[in-house]
């Protein structure tokens, strides 16, 4: 068989992989959305048969053999072609799936089931002794995962791979620790008793209804396709591209907090985006995917803080939200809404955390997960050494483990090396904003107009239409001309929250 005719029947075998993918992503969305309660137990039926017909022809020995014969040719010649980058990135995912033995994977899915259960009754009883045997488990088995996927490489890497297709854990300690380095005593100085004014929260009463016009129209107006996509409720915020022109955000109304849902539709419109950035022509294989967990972040971290929390942005957007959505908002002014979406208080939850404190939370997940991946902290240590850090990089103390290392279902799920992609996510964000800034001459006094076109063209260009072309690092370095860099987000907090905090 010739490559061309080999490459062809790569891409019929990824569309429909990705067909299936997408018959998941569709079952999973309303599964958190309008699924009643008594059809659980079926839709596990669904989602398994869908996931054992996605596994059976991924692993397919032919899908090697096509590889093969594309590999090395003419066809594959230069790296930047589309050809190039789709044949890397099915040899990355064909690869991974192969060497995972089908009892392993099995074996994982079962324990991690069980676990989320058992996770949630020892969350809600805060008795971490309750957890730790099927984290224990958890960890034994993300060890085998690690070792048959690269049995001489460093086990972490394998694992954070699969997020983040070619990071290195050791960089990334690196770069984190120099991003702690700097946050540690930024935080501290915002902390400090008498020197953060108390910023009014507005809290009141915003009818749910309001909330969601609002939203919706803020979305519209940066460029979220209505056409091609909607908004619902779920209880965790997220956002999924089922396919061409359907794309489905989600958000969560708090009708007392005027702000919290309207953060999660910003965030998760950045997500959306994306995925309706990505290019048509590519659709259903690597070159129309995005290019990371981390890249896909800095998206929603971009429109949601960078955006979102700028003075210019509800200098244009105050008088709508004062008459749509009322309450304290109507007599509040622009510099106590600048202040409201912009208070920092160090705090044990991760998901309450604002944009300064985030990153502290995540660095303490990366390092102790590497730590119970590398058989350097036991999970019976866990909450102790949690908690520690807490004090430590926080200067907060959880007072049970509810608060403190049961809060997130990430492990319990068995995500081990997820964590690190929503600081990179920040990372890449701060860096994006800063050239874009300078590519168009500043971005305040576009915001100031609710002009978002140039923001999104150029994000467009940069970075949505190259799919997986280049790897996270290569494409965040063409894009910004710098590599990746802790300073820039260390700035962007300096500047946005230094002067109004006395930091
Ligand atoms: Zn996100």
């Amino acid at each position: 068989m010739r490559a061309v005719e080999a490459y062809g029947e790569l891409v019929r075998r990824s569309r429909e992989r990705a067909l299936l993918g997408s018959c998941s992503a569709l079952l999973g969305w309303d599964e958190q959305t309008y699924l009643p309660r008594g059809g659980g137990a079926y839709r596990g039926d669904q989602m398994a048969l869908l996931a054992g017909l996605h596994h059976e022809r991924a692993v397919d020995p032919r899908v090697g053999a096509l590889l093969a014969e594309v590999e090395g040719s003419g066809l594959v010649a230069d790296p930047g072609s589309p050809e190039a980058a789709n044949v890397r990135e099915w040899r990355r995912g064909f690869d991974r799936v192969s060497r995972l033995p089908r009892p392993l994977v099995e074996e994982l899915a079962r324990t991690t089931t069980v676990a989320q259960g058992v996770w949630v009754e020892a969350r809600a009883a805060s008795d971490f002794a309750r957890f730790r045997p099927s984290l224990e488990a958890i960890v034994g088995l993300k060890k085998q995962e690690a070792a048959c996927l690269d049995p001489a490489g460093d086990p972490y890497d394998a694992l954070l791979d699969e997020y983040e297709p070619g990071a290195k854990g050791r960089d990334l300690a690196a770069l984190l620790e120099a991003l702690r380095g700097d946050l540690v005593p930024l935080v501290a100085a915002i902390a400090e008793p008498g020197r953060a004014p108390a910023a009014p929260a507005l809290d009141g009463d915003y009818p749910v209804d309001r909330q969601r016009v609002f939203g919706e129209a803020v979305a519209s107006a940066i460029g979220f396709d209505f056409e091609g996509g909607r908004l619902d409720t779920a209880a965790h915020p997220f956002c999924s591209g089922i396919g061409p022109g359907d794309c489905r955000i989600t958000t969560r109304f708090d009708p007392v907090d005027a702000f919290d849902g309207f953060f999660s539709i910003l965030h998760e419109v950045g997500h959306g985006l994306y995925e309706q950035g990505l290019a048509a022509e590519h659709q259903g294989t690597p070159m129309g995917e995005a290019a990371s967990l981390g890249v896909h972040e800095s998206q929603s971290r971009l429109w949601e803080n960078l955006v979102g929390r700028s003075r210019a942005f509800w200098s244009r957007w105050l008088p709508l939200a004062r008459s749509i959505l009322g309450g304290p908002l109507r007599d509040a002014g622009l510099d106590a809404v600048s202040a409201a979406v912009r208070r920092v208080e160090p705090s044990m939850i991760r998901v309450q955390a604002d944009e300064v404190t985030y990153n502290l939370h995540i660095l303490i997940r990366f390092d102790l997960e590497r730590a119970l991946i590398g058989g350097d902290l036991a999970v019976a240590d866990l909450p102790g050494a949690w908690n520690d850090r807490y004090r430590a990089d926080l200067g907060v103390e959880p007072p049970d483990d509810a608060r403190g290392c049961l809060q997130d279902i990430h492990w319990a799920a068995g995500l081990v090396g997820y964590f690190p992609t929503y600081t990179l996510g920040n990372l890449h964000a701060a860096q994006l904003w800063d050239r874009a800034d300078a590519d168009l001459g500043g971005l305040e006094p576009a915001l100031a107009r609710g002009d978002f076109a140039g923001l999104l063209d150029w994000l467009r260009v940069r970075i949505h239409r190259h799919g997986q072309r280049h790897r996270a690092a290569d494409l965040i370095r063409l894009a910004t001309g710098a590599d990746l860099d802790h300073r820039p987000l260390v700035r962007s907090l300096r500047s946005r929250y230094g002067p109004t905090h006395g930091a």
